[in-house]
């Protein structure tokens, strides 16, 4: 770093510290309480306790029954457990599933790898907000669509599905519906009953909790193949031995992140907002996502004239954590599908910045950004050669 040793952590879509209270529940299943949960003795029932109370915590988070929670190793995980395991146990009924042009790609390289075993895949466009129509859903499906795969909030740019009404639709029509609720589970209110939602995906990095850790819930009425074959943990569905402590971590975290959400969402909000107008008062500045309708810790900006590589490297070195389009993209140069998916112009979709806050960020870490962003961004004009002479200082 340059000048200072202020460390500004603005990439909670990528991932999120854990939280202490986390850490010191976790410690004892990598200690004392080390047995296996399927073995006979005492220090084994420990571990088994732990894992069905984690079971309990989670479904309560989301307004499901215990027996409807899978832990897997991640939102990955969860998201190809749902989509294969469906399409491949459903495969009698029909080959179509219908999904959004902004999933992550844990969703959309698994339909296109699907598409290779001879299912096909319609891909929903989305509008300028990255909205998914619940129109567009329903004339979409087919005599023989056994899936409906759309995400709960975006990564990249944070706007928020119209979930329960695509499940309603689903519902009507008796097809099976998905989501990848990764980035929302833990940040916005949840009901899989209320909603219509058959699967759930959800990850324990994602609301300060543990890496490797996720779920899946899977609604009484869905029938799917397992993904991992072997012993006969998670109700014979998925098999490996549970990662106890890891599963403990997880549930302790999100049910913290629900008991607080409505608080630290007032608060995150906040500032998002001050961020958000704060950059936008950058000449040729423009907010990806929804105005209104995102998730509370996201912001997304595209800068005209600039390279998103360079203000990351920039930020970088000012102590500021960022990502330019999704954080899983980072070492390619490919235009992010999501802010194409929006229309955003070939020419300018590279000057994108995300900064996603979390509950670490303060008041003076908003001030911060708000001081080094403008300054980077007119560096990085006045060093190019496209800048129109208006833009320069
Ligand atoms: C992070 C993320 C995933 C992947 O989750 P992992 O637990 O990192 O495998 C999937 N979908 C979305 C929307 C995500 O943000």
């Amino acid at each position: 770093m340059e000048d200072n040793k202020r460390i500004v952590y603005m990439d909670n879509a990528a991932t999120t510290p854990l939280r202490p209270e986390v850490v010191d529940a976790m410690i004892p299943f990598m200690t004392e309480n080390f047995g296996n949960p399927s073995s006979l003795y005492d220090i084994a029932k420990i571990s088994r306790e732990a894992v069905a109370k984690a079971r309990s915590r989670v479904a309560a988070a989301i307004g499901a029954q215990d027996k409807e929670i899978y832990f897997t190793s991640g939102g990955t995980e969860s998201d190809n457990w749902a989509i294969k395991g469906v399409c491949f146990a459903n495969c009698d009924k029909g080959m179509h599933i219908i999904t959004s042009s902004i999933e992550h790609h844990a969703v959309s390289y698994t339909c296109e790898w699907l598409e290779k075993q001879g299912f096909e895949v319609t891909y929903l466009p989305v509008d300028k907000y990255g909205m998914i129509s619940p129109e567009d859903v329903k004339s979409s499906i087919r005599d023989d669509t056994i899936l409906i795969t759309v995400m709960f909030a975006n990564n990249e740019i944070g706007t928020i599905e119209p979930i329960a009404e695509i499940g309603k639709i689903a519902r009507e029509k008796g097809i099976i519906f998905h989501t990848d609720a990764v980035q929302a589970v833990g940040h916005v209110p949840i009901d899989v009953e209320e909603m219509n939602i058959d699967m759930l995906s959800l990850s324990g990095h994602k609301f300060n909790g543990p890496k490797g850790t996720g779920a899946l819930y899977i609604g009484k009425r869905v029938k799917l193949d397992p993904l991992m074959h072997g012993g006969d943990q998670e109700r014979k569905r998925r098999a490996g031995t549970e990662n106890v402590p890891g599963i403990v971590g997880l549930a302790l975290a999100l049910e913290l992140s629900v008991a607080e959400l409505k608080e630290s969402s007032e608060r995150l909000t906040g500032l998002r907002n001050r961020l958000t107008e704060g950059l936008l008062k950058i000449p040729k500045s423009h907010l990806n996502g929804h105005p209104e309708n995102r998730l509370p810790n996201n912001v997304n900006v595209t800068f005209e004239y600039i390279e998103g590589e360079s203000i990351l490297l920039m930020l970088n070195r000012k102590g500021i954590a960022a990502s330019t389009g999704s954080a899983c993209n980072s070492s390619s140069l490919e235009p992010s599908h999501v802010l194409t998916a929006c229309g955003i112009p070939a020419e300018i979709v590279h000057g994108s910045l995300r900064l996603t806050i979390g509950e670490m960020t303060t008041d003076e870490d908003v001030d911060y950004v708000l001081k080094v962003v403008p300054e980077i961004v007119q560096k990085l004009r006045n060093m190019s050669p496209l800048t129109p002479d208006e833009l320069r200082t």
